[in-house]
């Protein structure tokens, strides 16, 4: 059942106390009603984030329900597999949403000729840098906050994420409404609202990325072993650890709060 609730509406000013207040409120409140705060909190300065998995299906289609005018965007790598272009104009066409194309400056082709072809088997890192964290960054400017699929048994790395905290490299608002959500339950969501997924799921795909840098899992391997196959990274970089800060919105300056 939702519980009603009112987390910091009225304020612009975001606290290491403020955020540990709401993520306390927001604790035992549906999806929904995460969704829906956020939503009157922020818009028309919020933005969903989609990479086309499967989390981030179940936040598309709530935002559909809730606010289908809602900026959600894609980091159009142009090194995505052809299912997931075919799963984006699906769901385009399903839930009623316009997806905004997020690229890097310069295309494949001229990043080969800048850097040496197939960067991506040679710096991963330079590789999502260039074509994923710069791109995110140009795009959130001017937004206050932005909604992401990041859930803790994701990675390590995601572990400790909170549902509502201050992203210090792209000096915003990240909200991670499905922060305690596991892989079933996600799963769970997709089938009871009967909702397209990529069709490499069901060829040994479990977590799918750029073509170059995402091969099938034998079952039982951990699911994001298919991810950068050879290299210790299991992120692409933009999803960085959260610290708190002091945040002023409204076009004042932000700072920084010690500790
Ligand atoms: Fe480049 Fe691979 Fe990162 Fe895609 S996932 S941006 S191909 S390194």
């Amino acid at each position: 059942m939702d519980v009603s609730f009112q987390a910091q509406t009225g304020s612009t000013d975001w606290t290491a106390e403020s955020l540990t207040a709401v993520n306390l409120q927001l604790r035992e409140v549906s999806l929904t009603s995460v969704l829906r705060w956020s939503l009157e909190r922020f818009a028309p300065r919020i933005c969903l984030a989609t990479s086309f998995g499967p989390q981030s299906i179940v936040l598309m289609h709530q935002v559909s329900l809730l606010r289908p005018e809602t900026t959600v965007f894609y980091l159009d790598t142009e090194l995505l597999f052809p299912e997931t272009y075919a799963l984006r104009d699906r769901l385009q066409e399903q839930l009623g949403l316009r997806f905004t194309r997020v690229t890097a400056d310069f295309g494949v082709d001229e990043q080969g000729m800048r850097f040496g072809p197939q960067l991506w088997a040679r710096d991963p890192d330079q590789c999502c840098q260039l074509r994923k964290v710069a791109p995110l960054r140009r795009f959130l400017v001017g937004q206050q906050a932005w909604i992401t699929g990041v859930r803790r048994s994701h990675t390590s790395e995601r572990a400790e994420a909170s549902m509502v905290e201050w992203d210090p490299a792209n000096q915003l608002i990240k909200l991670n409404p499905l922060v305690r959500w596991d892989s079933r339950q996600v799963w769970d969501y997709l089938r009871r609202y009967d909702l397209p997924v990529n069709t490499l799921h069901a060829e040994g795909y479990p977590s799918i990325g750029c073509r170059p840098c995402t091969r099938a899992v034998p079952p039982g391997e951990d699911p994001r072993s298919g991810r950068w196959p050879g290299f210790q990274k299991t992120e692409c970089g933009i999803h960085g650890p959260a610290r708190p800060r002091l945040l002023r919105l409204g076009g004042r300056p932000l700072e920084e709060q010690a500790g």
